[in-house]
C-alpha cells in the first residue's frame, strides 16, 4: 500500500517515561525499545469512545485497548506490571489532556464541594522514586516476591466485586440459617482469592542452592509451611502494595481550612473523560 498522504497528521509521542518496574517482570519481547523512554501518544477519539464504555472498563479491556494505541511499544497490556500501569495511565491522561486534572471534592469535615486542579506530575515522580522490595530472607530460605500483572489484578479485582457483589444480596435472603450458609461460602470463597493472591505473588523460592519456580511446588509450600514464614510474606506483599499505591493529593479545604487528602482512582471513566 502507499504511503497514506494524511500521516504527516498522525499523532506524534506527547511525553516519555521510564518504567517503573525497568521491564524486570516482563517476558523478554513484551517490550519494544527503551525501557527508561517509553513514546506515550495521546488517546484518539475512538479511544475516548471505548472509555466511555463502563463494563468494558470493567474488565479491564477498554483501559488494554487504550494502552495498546497510546504506548504502542507495550505489545499487550494485559502484561503490564502493576508496578506500571499507573504510571502508563497517569501518562495517558497527560498526553491526552494535559498535566492537570480538575476535581471536587466534598470536605468531610464541614461538607463543603471544592473544586481543585491537581498535578498529575506527582503522579509520576512518585512512581519514579517507588522501590519495590522483592526478597524474604528466613533462615535458608530466601523467598523472591513479584508484583501482579494488569490482567491477574483484573481478575482478582473481577471476582472480588463479583464475590461483594454477592454478599450485598445475602442480605435480602430470609431464611437466617440460609442466610448464614451463604454467607460463610462467600466468606471462604474471598480468603481462597486472597491466598491466590499471595502464590501469584510469591515468584520463587530458595532452599540452599536450589531455587524452586513450579507453581505447584510453592502454593504447596504456601499451605504447608509455619504461619511464622507465611506471615512474613505477607507482610513483605502488604508493605510493597501499600508503596505501591497512587499518592494521595493534599487538598485544604477553602471553607473551613481543614487539610484533606484526596485519592484518584485510575480505573474509571472520569479519569479519562474531560470534566
Ligand atoms: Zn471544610
Amino acid at each position: 500500500m502507499p504511503q497514506n498522504p494524511l500521516q504527516q497528521h498522525f499523532r506524534q509521542p506527547k511525553i516519555y517515561i521510564s518504567l517503573p518496574s525497568q521491564g524486570a517482570y516482563n517476558k523478554p519481547g513484551t517490550i519494544n525499545g527503551d525501557v527508561a523512554k517509553i513514546p506515550v501518544y495521546g488517546m484518539t477519539g475512538m479511544d475516548e469512545i471505548i472509555l466511555k464504555t463502563p463494563d468494558a472498563l470493567l474488565s479491564g479491556e477498554s483501559t488494554v485497548s487504550v494502552i495498546k494505541s497510546c504506548c504502542p511499544s507495550i505489545n499487550n497490556g494485559w502484561d503490564v506490571s502493576m508496578l506500571d500501569a499507573d504510571m502508563v495511565l497517569t501518562a495517558i491522561r497527560i498526553a491526552t489532556y494535559g498535566n492537570t486534572i480538575d476535581v471536587t471534592h466534598r470536605c468531610p469535615t464541614c461538607k463543603h464541594e471544592n473544586a481543585y486542579s491537581l498535578d498529575l506530575g506527582v503522579v509520576i515522580e512518585h512512581f519514579t522514586n517507588c522501590k519495590f522490595d522483592n526478597t524474604v530472607v528466613l533462615q535458608d530460605l530466601t523467598i523472591n516476591i513479584q508484583p501482579l500483572n494488569y490482567k491477574q489484578s483484573t481478575e482478582f479485582k473481577l471476582k472480588n466485586f463479583k464475590l461483594q457483589q454477592k454478599l450485598s444480596q445475602a442480605e435480602f435472603v430470609e431464611d437466617a440459617s440460609e442466610q448464614q450458609l451463604l454467607i460463610n461460602g462467600i466468606f471462604k470463597e474471598l480468603s481462597e482469592i486472597q491466598t491466590d493472591l499471595y502464590i501469584a505473588s510469591v515468584e520463587s523460592v530458595q532452599t540452599g542452592s536450589t531455587v524452586v519456580t513450579e507453581r505447584d511446588y510453592i502454593t504447596e509450600f504456601l499451605s504447608n509451611c509455619d504461619k511464622v514464614i507465611f506471615d512474613k510474606i505477607k507482610e513483605s506483599i502488604e508493605k510493597n502494595q501499600k508503596t505501591w499505591q497512587m499518592p494521595l493529593f493534599p487538598a485544604k479545604c477553602e471553607e473551613c481550612e481543614s487539610e484533606n487528602k484526596i485519592s484518584l482512582d485510575l480505573d474509571q471513566s472520569s479519569f479519562f473523560g474531560l470534566a
